[in-house]
């Protein structure tokens, strides 16, 4: 599954936080309680890449991961431009996978 990071601004009290979820969702403020609080930004982490020995390494959660990310290594290569693209795609397979 999609595994995100959602930054939110709370509307009433100002504050900032950060929720790791499966989901663009909304969350309630951990400082005053306010609820319904959309996240402004929110970065996908379902796929990242590792530097080892020159190589960039892809890791991307699978779609069947279920309350936590499940990174699988997909693969290693000596371009980071291949590399990303290669990410891409992947967490773009796995994002229509678990959304059907
Ligand atoms: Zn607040």
């Amino acid at each position: 599954m999609a595994w995100f990071l959602n930054h939110h601004e709370c509307y009433r009290c100002g504050e900032h936080w950060t929720d790791e979820w499966s989901c663009q969702c909304d969350d309630e403020c951990p400082y005053c309680g306010a609820g319904d609080s959309s996240p402004f930004e929110s970065e996908d982490l379902s796929g990242y890449i590792e530097q080892e020995a020159g190589e960039h390494i892809v890791y991307v959660s699978p779609a069947s991961a279920d309350d936590s990310p499940d990174y699988e290594e997909v693969g290693r290569y000596r371009s980071e431009r291949i590399a990303k693209g290669i990410m891409t795609r992947r967490m773009r397979k796995e994002s229509q996978k678990a959304f059907g």
